[in-house]
């Protein structure tokens, strides 16, 4: 038995020929390696059989198959593949500011690219947390393209003047936006719309439903202190869901929107970042797992005088963030949550560091890397199924 520790910048190295290979059927034998199984404390010496994409059988001195390929892993360590709980892959830098230059021809094959990018990380599996994904996934998850397997939630829903809501100042009301038009997010008021919207999603192949349950750092029409969506209209979305067998995500910062997302019976808060301790003990309590995201909260919004595109009132919303996050962090790990991570990255020069949201715990917060790559493989795990 040897530490986690010890062999932890290994990791990726071999995880860059499982992601290759996934889009193979064959067989394969990884020899000379130390397996961490995503739960254990410590990593075990040996050979792994994968037949067909399924790991079939995990003990030393495993003879091969015929035809196999054999793959010497050189006494690096071999984790299960990494999972982005919170990732946004059709929804690229570039966007946002030009909505009425939205071509979605441009943005699938960006989204493409980006996808290799996380295979070359070692990140095998991604739960998209909103944007114009259904198709793509479809396509990934049939092995027509190379990516990580995704888990994808559809179109954003949100309410008017909500943290999807990307409409401009001068819409009349009940115009679709571009965006909205193609599937980046759905502008649902009201119970009936919501149902409509959650079944729209689901009838495409989402696999989990994303609501907008309050304000963000970057959007426009929407202060951070903003609770959105009534109960009803959160109860609306989560019992489409529970009748099609899955769960509710929130987008939500604060107390407010936190707790009115657990009354409706939301499984997963993401972000937040402004909540309290009290707020923290009743996820526990209620089996809500938290799902952060670390490079946005600890690193980029650590300098946000450094964030150009950003205005002064958006600088400060992230300062106040960072200095939530940290504090959150901390009592997520005190009470023990089902925490889990994902990057909120948009485009192939932010998800290249995707793998941050992991070690930054380990960096900034000095939790165990054992603990920290829990929340991106068995934790995150955990959620899925
Ligand atoms: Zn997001």
């Amino acid at each position: 038995m040897k530490t986690l520790k010890t062999h932890f910048i290994y990791v990726i190295t071999v995880l860059f020929s499982i992601g290759t290979m996934a889009q193979q059927k064959s067989t394969t034998l990884i020899t000379n390696v130390n397996v961490w199984d995503g739960k254990a404390a410590a990593v075990v010496a040996a050979d792994v059989l994968i037949e067909d994409n399924i790991i079939t059988e995990v003990k030393p001195g495993i003879t091969a198959p015929e035809n196999a390929i054999i793959i010497d892993g050189n006494g690096g360590t071999l984790i299960p593949g990494l999972i982005d709980m919170h990732a946004h892959l059709a929804i690229q830098e570039g966007m946002l500011v030009g909505r009425d230059g939205y071509d979605q021809m441009a943005m699938g094959a960006r989204t493409g690219k980006d996808m290799m990018g996380y295979l070359d990380q070692g990140f095998t599996t991604a739960r998209d947390a909103g944007g114009n994904i259904l198709g793509i996934a479809k396509a990934v998850n049939n092995g027509l393209i190379p990516g990580p397997r995704l888990f994808p939630s559809g179109a954003f829903l949100s309410q008017t003047g909500g943290h999807a809501d990307t409409g401009s100042f001068n819409d009349e009301m009940g115009a679709t936006d571009p965006l909205e038009y193609h599937g980046f997010g759905y502008i649902a008021d009201g119970v009936a719309e919501v149902q409509k919207a959650a079944r729209m999603n689901l009838r495409a192949g989402a696999t989990q439903i994303k609501i907008m349950a309050g304000g963000g750092v970057a959007s426009e029409f929407d202060p951070i202190h903003t609770t959105q969506y009534s109960l009803e209209e959160m109860k609306a979305a989560v019992g489409i869901a529970n009748d099609y067998g899955t769960y509710v995500l929130a987008h939500a910062y604060h107390d407010r929107s936190v707790n009115r997302c657990i009354d409706a019976g939301v499984k997963v808060i993401e972000h937040n970042f402004l909540v309290s301790e009290k707020t923290i003990k009743r996820m526990k309590k209620e089996e809500v797992a938290l799902s952060a995201q670390a490079v946005m909260s600890l690193v980029a919004f650590a300098a946000p005088e450094k964030i150009t595109f950003f205005s002064a009132d958006q600088k400060a919303k992230a300062s106040r963030v960072y200095k939530g996050a940290k504090q959150m962090f901390g009592w997520a790990q005190k009470h023990d949550l089902i925490i889990v991570t994902g990057g909120d990255m948009f485009g192939p020069s932010y998800t290249g560091a995707q793998a941050t949201n992991i070690t930054a715990l380990v960096d900034l917060l000095g939790w165990d890397p054992v603990y920290a790559l829990k929340t991106a493989t068995s934790n995150a795990g955990h959620v899925l199924s």
